[in-house]
């Protein structure tokens, strides 16, 4: 490392078994070092460590979060950079659930981690081990401050009409009950980098991002401002994902308590784990069902027309809720890769402006780029997202 490198932020997001970093320079945008720390508390756990272009993986047995973020840490140490010689200026921590409280990035005192806990129950698979992780960054990392960036951020001032449920206000007041949204990180950092994109001022735009990944959501956004989002109070409302259902009947978990005789835990398994396109294919990655497909099979069909039937009824009504429609952009996963997937999500929508140009719309770029015509109504754009940067640029932002 040289003497001239700046301040960097080391992020961190941690799942239910696994821990992610990467070490960023927010100035330039640059990545210096990723890893993971993967299947922790279970019989072996992976690490994988990447600097200078080098990948090292070891196995170790980490049996919890703490373990695991002094398992990352030492990394650094033993492959590089130090974290000293890397000036760490803050450590970013995504945190999924920030309820009505957090707005925006928030330093971590006492007091928030307290609210992160007491917004356990609202997402009871992510918040907890969020808190491991930052209470044991904030004990192996004392001397920078750290700061929880929140998915639910962006959609906090959601307009009341968008994030209310039609339930009976007392209970849905009592239980907190309402959209929060996620996917926040990422709506907010591709809306404004398709706004340069397209080279006009943010303020001007009404869009809808779509994040489709193993997790999908959209979100319409005004003037840079969510209006509406497609997950709700949990990540599993709206769109069909990799492994969820997205918008169901909520009476199909009555019919299937009744008839079936599952059990609710049964059924948030089945919803949220083994549904979508798992769930209608046997396969959760869009690549192996454009595979099945290729070969001739069905199911694998109907899944895909689902999928993007979905799709486009969410474009179309965020399209009425704006009053018009200026940016279309796809991000994550299968919106940054499937031009299948942005063909048939965009083919009929012509009356809205919507338009593909099919050469474009093929060429294989990890660069943001627009794949509509020149001079149609709606710029139709692919824009990469980057989750850690967004996180360590929020991060730097409140330091
Ligand atoms: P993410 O959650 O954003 O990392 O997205 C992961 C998902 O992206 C995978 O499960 C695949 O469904 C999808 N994906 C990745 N590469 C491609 C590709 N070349 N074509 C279609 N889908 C892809």
């Amino acid at each position: 490392m040289n003497a001239a490198m700046n301040a960097t932020v080391l992020v961190i997001n941690s799942g239910s078994s696994s821990i992610k970093y990467q070490l960023i320079d927010p100035a330039t945008g640059s990545s210096i070092a990723a890893g993971l720390v993967e299947r922790i508390g279970e019989d072996g756990a992976r690490l994988e460590h990447t600097h200078d272009g080098l990948t090292t993986e070891r196995d170790a047995r980490v049996p919890d979060h703490r373990e695991g973020m002094r398992r990352a840490l030492a990394l650094f140490d033993d492959l590089g950079p130090s974290l000293p010689d890397a000036k760490v200026a803050a450590v970013g921590h995504r945190v999924v659930m920030g309820g009505r409280r957090f707005d925006g990035p928030t330093i971590i005192d006492d007091d928030v981690l307290a609210t992160i806990e007491r917004l356990a129950p609202l997402a009871p698979l992510h918040n907890p081990p969020n808190l491991v992780a930052v209470r044991a960054g904030l004990d192996l990392l004392p001397d920078v401050p750290h700061v929880a960036v929140f998915d639910t951020a962006f959609f906090h001032d959601l307009p009341d009409a968008a994030a209310t449920y039609a339930l009976d206000r007392e209970v849905a007041d009592r239980h907190a009950v309402r959209r929060y949204g996620f996917h926040g990180t990422s709506h907010e950092y591709v809306s404004a980098a398709a706004a340069d994109v397209v080279g006009r001022d943010l303020a001007d735009l009404r869009q809808v991002v779509l994040h489709l990944g193993n997790g999908a959501s959209a979100a319409a956004v005004v003037g840079g401002r969510a209006v509406d989002t497609s997950m709700g109070l949990t990540p599993l409302e709206g769109l069909v994902m990799g492994t969820r259902t997205g918008d169901i009947d909520p009476a199909v978990v009555f019919h299937l308590v009744r008839t079936a005789g599952m059990t609710v835990d049964d059924i948030d398994d089945l919803f949220n784990k083994r549904s979508g396109m798992r769930g209608l294919t046997g396969h959760n990655d869009m690549r192996e069902v454009h595979r099945l497909i290729a070969g001739g099979d069905p199911d694998a069909r109907l899944a895909l027309d689902v999928y993007v039937h979905r799709l486009k009824k969410y474009v179309g009504a965020y399209a009425a809720v704006m009053g018009g429609l200026d940016v279309l952009t796809f991000t994550a996963g299968v919106g940054e890769n499937d031009p299948v997937v942005r063909a048939r999500t965009a083919a009929g929508l012509q009356f809205l402006g919507v338009e593909v140009d099919p050469a474009r719309n093929d060429e294989r770029s990890d660069e943001p780029r627009v794949i509509s015509p020149d001079g149609a109504t709606v710029s139709v754009l692919v824009v990469p997202t980057n989750e850690e940067l967004a996180i360590a640029r929020q991060t730097m932002s409140v330091v």
